[in-house]
């Protein structure tokens, strides 16, 4: 039998890494895919099962080792990803978002806090998040109106993010804000790290979600948050490279359906396999909302990459529908 386009990849890598990327795959296995459907039941946040993550040394996945972290190649993390995705999207969210959230702070920050905020990470178990979408600043991040000013002895922070993930549970988040509104776009906005006890800085509410249950997205608030100097990450008027560099990191926009994705392919394909039975189309942590899914229930496998299958479906009222 011809090796899959995953086997292809895992054999790509180091015999360590590709030990690590099994360790993880036995870990997702055995002690996260038992607990999947509670996570996406309940949609409580998987605070145990992020324990073990943290544990496991991912969260330093993408942290140089000088630092304290792995310094693991790109491909050995997406594989990690897919394997936790396997098991659940929502857990895979959770890690994937605090593997890349801890690179700002690895990269940008004062040289006075890095080490006890790369601790406070990846010892402690604190997890960081990064904020950038606002209401109104969505795809289009240079609208963002969070206002951090000067004073003389750091920075005042105000205004509000939404759609933070881990925000509920953050202990660390990179903000980033405007620090001078009559630049051009490239110098307006800088970042920031705030602490989560900061004075004036408060959770605010988290989102009902369709899926990803478990990865909560909340609403953060600043209201006159004052922050030291040795908040700033990089230099003032960096937040637009910074924050570039986290998307590069992170494709903050197409990770959670790729992940699901995966997990969902997988999961279907290796019940559809184990059963023998080809009318197996639902795992328990996945509803398809519709039978859109021709390929996937047909057990047929997709090469990794693939375009979404299209196929018909009929719906409640009895029509044809291509998707
Ligand atoms: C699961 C999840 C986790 C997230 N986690 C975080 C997080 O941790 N931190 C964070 O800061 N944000 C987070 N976000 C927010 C995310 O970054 C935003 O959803 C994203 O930037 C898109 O913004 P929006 O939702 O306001 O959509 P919009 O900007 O309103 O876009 C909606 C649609 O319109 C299209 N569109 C927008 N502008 C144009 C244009 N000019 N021309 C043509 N088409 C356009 C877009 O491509 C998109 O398809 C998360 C979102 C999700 C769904």
């Amino acid at each position: 039998m011809a090796a899959s386009s995953y086997q292809i990849a895992l054999e790509s890598l180091s015999p360590e890494h590709q030990e690590v990327v099994k360790l993880v795959g036995r870990h997702a296995s055995e002690r996260i895919a038992p607990l999947a459907a509670d996570v996406d039941a309940t949609g409580e946040f998987p605070a145990e099962l992020y324990k073990q993550c943290h544990e496991l040394g991912l969260i330093g996945l993408l942290v140089p080792e000088e630092d304290g972290g792995v310094a693991a190649p790109l491909l050995a993390v997406c594989l990690i990803y897919e394997e936790l995705a396997r098991a659940s999207a929502a857990l895979a969210v959770v890690v994937s978002n605090s593997v890349e959230s801890v690179v700002p702070l690895a990269r940008f920050a004062n040289a006075a806090v890095r080490t006890e905020f790369l601790e406070r990470v990846l010892v402690h178990g604190d997890i960081p998040c990064f904020a950038l979408t606002e209401p109104s600043a969505g795809s289009d991040a240079t609208a963002i109106t969070t206002r951090a000013t000067r004073t003389d002895a750091g920075w005042v922070l105000n205004g509000r993010k939404v759609f933070i993930t881990n925000g509920a549970r953050g202990g660390l988040f990179t903000v980033i804000a405007v620090t001078d509104p009559e630049a051009r776009k490239s110098r307006r906005l800088s970042a920031f790290v705030v602490d989560r006890n900061a004075e004036g800085f408060s959770i605010g509410a988290s989102e009902s979600t369709m899926g990803l249950r478990g990865s909560p997205l909340t609403e953060l608030i600043f209201d006159d948050v004052r922050l030291p100097e040795t908040s700033l990450l990089g230099e003032v008027g960096q937040g637009l490279p910074i924050m570039m560099d986290q998307l590069n990191e992170r494709g903050l926009v197409r990770r959670p359906s790729a992940l699901e994705f995966v997990s969902m392919r997988r999961r279907g394909l290796s019940r559809t396999r184990a059963s023998g039975d080809s009318s197996v189309t639902r795992s328990p942590t996945f509803r398809p909302s519709s039978s859109c899914w021709p390929t996937w229930r047909s057990g047929q496998r997709l090469p990794a990459g693939s375009p979404l299958p299209r196929g018909e479906r009929t719906t409640p009222a009895g029509q044809t529908r291509t998707c």
